[in-house]
C-alpha cells in the first residue's frame, strides 16, 4: 500500500517535471532550408550523461562552414541548431565531470572528442571514432558531425566536458580573441602547420576569409619571410595587408599565379588552402553574382597552388572538401571527385596535408598567447550582434558584403 503510494507520487512529481521541462525552451539558429535560417523556439539542453556539462552561450560565432549547410550544398535537413564555434559559462555539472564546475569560462573546440580512442589518444581529435559512429570526427551542429546540436542558441550541452573543454581566465576579457580559439584560429594555424611552415619561408594563402586571414596571421607569427594572400574581397585583403604584414592578390585582377611569382621573383615555399570546394574560377566572368555556383571550379585553387608552390613544397589544405555535394557543378565534384593536375603535383614531389583541425592539438598555447599579449586575432571580428540578428548576418556574410568579414552573436 506505502509502496504503491509512493510511485503514484513519484508518477505524479515526474509528470509535473515533464512539464516543466516541457516550458524550458530556449531561442536557437535553425536552419530552415536553403538561404533561410530563423530564430526558433527549442528544448533546452539537459545532462544525457555523466560526463556532460551545460553552459550558457555568451558568444557563438557565425562560421564561413555554416554557409555550405546555409546555401543548401550539403546533406543538411531542416531544423538542424547550428553553431559549432562555441564559448560560455559552465551552469551545470554531470556526476563524473571531474575537472569544471558552476562558473567556470570555457571554450569548446568545435570538434567534439572522446579523449580515449586511438585517433584521440595521438592527438587526432579531429578524428574521434566513438563521437560519430561510421565517419571519423564530430562536432556540434554540423550535417553528417554526430547527433550534437549547434551552440547558436542561449545553451549548449558538452560532451566528454572534462576533455573537450578548455578553460579560460575569469571575467570577460579577450571575449572575441578567445571565441576564435574554437575553430579559426586553430584552423588557420593549422594550414600553416599541415604545410610544415618554417621561420623565414615564403608561402601562398588562398582565401582571405576568416580561416585564410587566421592563417597568414599564423604565418606572420611564425615568421614566414613573405606572405601573399589570394582573393576578391577588398576589405578583407586590405585586412592581410594591415594585420599580416600580407602581399595582397587580387584574382579578379588577373592569373595569381602568375602575380604571386611575379611579386616574389619565384614559385613560393609552402601554400595553404582556405578556399576549399566552392572555389570561384579566376577565369569565369563575375557578371552580376561574384559568387554565382557557374563560376565555380572545385579543383581551381589546389591547382592553383600545385602551380604556385616550388619543387620539393608544401601544401596545407584546411579548406573544406566533401564526398557529396548536391549543387556540384558537373557529376564527377558531385561525388567529390576532383580534376587535380597529379602530375604536376608529383613532378614537383609536393608534399600535401589535408583534414579539419586538431583544434586541441593547438588551443591551449595560443590561448596563452593572447593571455599573454602575444596574439590578439580579434581583428578579424566585424561584427558582434545579438542572437535574433542571425538571419540578417548571414545572409550578409554569404553575400561577402564588404566589411563582413568575422560575425559573433551574443545570446
Ligand atoms: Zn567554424
Ligand atoms: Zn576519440
Amino acid at each position: 500500500m506505502e509502496n504503491r503510494d509512493s510511485g503514484k507520487f513519484y508518477n505524479e512529481v515526474r509528470g509535473a517535471l515533464d512539464e516543466v521541462r516541457y516550458l524550458m525552451t530556449m531561442d536557437a539558429v535553425v536552419y530552415q532550408g536553403p538561404h533561410d535560417v530563423a530564430i526558433e523556439e527549442v528544448d533546452e539542453p539537459e545532462i544525457e550523461h555523466e560526463n556532460d556539462v551545460i553552459i550558457d552561450i555568451t558568444t557563438t560565432c557565425i562560421c564561413g562552414s555554416d554557409l555550405h549547410m546555409y546555401e543548401g550544398r550539403t546533406a543538411a535537413d531542416p531544423g538542424i541548431v547550428f553553431g559549432h564555434e562555441n564559448m560560455g559559462t559552465v551552469t551545470e555539472v554531470g556526476d563524473a565531470v571531474t575537472t569544471l564546475e558552476e562558473g567556470d569560462r570555457i571554450v569548446l573546440p568545435f570538434n567534439v572528442a572522446c579523449g580515449f580512442c586511438r585517433n584521440c589518444e595521438n592527438g587526432y581529435t579531429g578524428f574521434c571514432t566513438n563521437v560519430n559512429p561510421g565517419f571519423a570526427g564530430g562536432a556540434y551542429g554540423y550535417v553528417a558531425m554526430g547527433p550534437y546540436k549547434g551552440g547558436q542558441a542561449e545553451k549548449l550541452r558538452v560532451p566528454f566536458a572534462d576533455f573537450n573543454a578548455l578553460k579560460l581566465p575569469e571575467g570577460d576579457a579577450h571575449e572575441d580573441s578567445f571565441a576564435l580559439l574554437a575553430d579559426i584560429f586553430p584552423t588557420g594555424w593549422h594550414g600553416t602547420r599541415l604545410a610544415n611552415l618554417q621561420p623565414g619561408e615564403s608561402i601562398a594563402i588562398y582565401g582571405a576569409g576568416p580561416v585564410g586571414l587566421m592563417a597568414a596571421y599564423s604565418a606572420k607569427i611564425q615568421g614566414a619571410s613573405e606572405i601573399y594572400v589570394v582573393d576578391r574581397v577588398e576589405s578583407r585583403l586590405e585586412m592581410a595587408e594591415d594585420h599580416c604584414d600580407a602581399h595582397a592578390i587580387n584574382f579578379e585582377e588577373g592569373d595569381p599565379v602568375e602575380q604571386i611569382v611575379d611579386a616574389h621573383g619565384d614559385e613560393v615555399d609552402k601554400g595553404v588552402d582556405a578556399v576549399g570546394y566552392q572555389a570561384i574560377d579566376p577565369e569565369t566572368d563575375p557578371g552580376d553574382d561574384a559568387y554565382d555556383p557557374a563560376r565555380e571550379n572545385p579543383a581551381v585553387v589546389l591547382n592553383q597552388l600545385i602551380e604556385t608552390v616550388r619543387p620539393t613544397g608544401q601544401l596545407g589544405i584546411p579548406g573544406l572538401y566533401v564526398p557529396s555535394d548536391p549543387g556540384a557543378p558537373d557529376e564527377m565534384a558531385a561525388q567529390g571527385r576532383l580534376g587535380i593536375d597529379f602530375g604536376k603535383l608529383f613532378e614537383k614531389g609536393l608534399k600535401l596535408g589535408t583534414g579539419q583541425c586538431n583544434v586541441k592539438e593547438y588551443n591551449r598555447e595560443l590561448r596563452d598567447m593572447i593571455i599573454e599579449g602575444r596574439a590578439d586575432p580579434s581583428w578579424v571580428v566585424s561584427h558582434r550582434v545579438g542572437l535574433e540578428r542571425a538571419p540578417e548576418m548571414y545572409e550578409k556574410f554569404d553575400e561577402r558584403e564588404e566589411g563582413v568579414t568575422k560575425v559573433l552573436l551574443e545570446p
